[in-house]
């Protein structure tokens, strides 16, 4: 089991934002910004490169629910970027997809 579907499970603590039936957000342990949360998907695609054109819908459903994240946590309006790190050179840590939402501060671009 992925430290996230842990989390899913509820076999150990986060502080969640906002769920639904396909997917959890929560705020990541180690913010890199004053706003930092993980969208995970419940079910496990490893990472974004190994998804099939059948996991499009729950893709999507990453992607619109980080409108209510932003809007939840203040940083709609002023901005905030997604960040979705795919194998080793990228820094992917955990294998079980997530899309990164960071914000509340400027963002350096590009990106290290
Ligand atoms: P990545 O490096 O893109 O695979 O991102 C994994 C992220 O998961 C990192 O930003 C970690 O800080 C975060 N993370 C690891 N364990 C936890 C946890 N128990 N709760 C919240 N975030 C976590």
């Amino acid at each position: 089991m992925t430290i996230f579907e842990k989390i899913i499970a509820r076999q150990i603590p986060a502080q969640i934002v906002a769920e639904s039936d396909e997917w959890i957000a929560f705020h990541d342990i180690s913010a890199q910004a004053p706003v930092h949360v993980l969208i995970v998907p419940k079910r496990v695609i490893p990472r974004v490169g190994e998804a099939h054109s059948m996991d499009g819908g729950v893709l999507g459903a990453l992607l619109i629910a980080s409108q209510q994240v932003a809007k939840k946590l203040g940083v709609f309006e002023t901005g905030y970027r997604l960040v979705i790190n795919n194998g080793r050179d990228a820094g992917e840590t955990v294998p079980h997809l997530h899309v990164h939402l960071l914000g509340g501060r400027e963002l350096g671009w590009p990106p290290g």
